[in-house]
């Protein structure tokens, strides 16, 4: 994986404007986890900054896009940003602008509002050590015409498959995994926000398991 840098944070002399955003800067609110149970939204990057230290981030993919509009051609800079503190949260952003660093800047602020927990554990029936190495179950995501399947894999295998899934999973903190991509994969977005689909259902399945808890 390509050195990963830390995000920027933003939330010295911070304003919030949400309640959830005021919850956070006042202390009421310590965890991410918090937000997730109680079912709140995170509407500024900030409370990502505070509650997620040491979140980093990974430039997935930088396009140029052109349009013809009434007001002649416009072009813009696409970029798609992936985050993730390496333990278990992780968010996918994408923003076009005109220039290729605020692309950048704005497409890190939309993964942080994007930020959402991923599920980790042995899902691998060769392994089943019971640790938080991979995922628990396989999964699919879909986005556009690009698919991809994420599929438990035993300790020490790594991360098998392409470069986009490789880093977002190491961003979201999964070691051991096979993946498969299907489609075109080469569209800028759609593999990374597959990627992200398959990982958030991590949370979206309900295994006997849960039952009891
Ligand atoms: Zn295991």
């Amino acid at each position: 994986m390509a050195q990963s840098t830390e995000t920027q944070k933003s939330e010295a002399g911070w304003v919030p404007r949400t309640n959830v955003g005021r919850m956070v800067q006042v202390g009421q609110i310590v965890s991410l986890e918090d937000i997730f149970t109680q079912g709140l939204k995170i509407n500024e990057p900030e409370i990502v900054d505070i509650l997620l230290p040491g979140l980093k981030q990974e430039v997935l993919g930088i396009g140029f896009v052109q349009k013809q509009t009434d007001a002649g051609e416009k072009s813009r800079f696409k970029a798609i940003v992936a985050v993730g503190n390496g333990t278990g949260f992780l968010g996918v952003g994408g923003a076009k602008m005109r220039q290729v660093r605020s692309a950048i800047d704005k497409a890190t602020l939309q993964a942080k509002l994007n930020v959402v927990p991923i599920r980790r554990g042995c899902g691998s029936w060769e392994c089943g050590c019971g640790q938080a190495h991979s995922i628990p179950f396989r999964v699919r995501g879909k986005c556009g015409s690009v698919g991809i399947e994420i599929i438990p894999g035993p300790r020490g295998l790594g991360l098998v498959g392409g470069e986009t899934p490789k880093t977002i999973l190491t961003l979201a903190g999964v070691k051991d995994c096979w993946t498969r991509s299907f489609g075109s994969t080469s569209t800028l977005g759609s593999m990374a926000y597959a990627v992200y689909e398959a990982l958030l259902s991590t949370y979206r399945i309900v295994t006997p398991k849960d039952w009891v808890t």
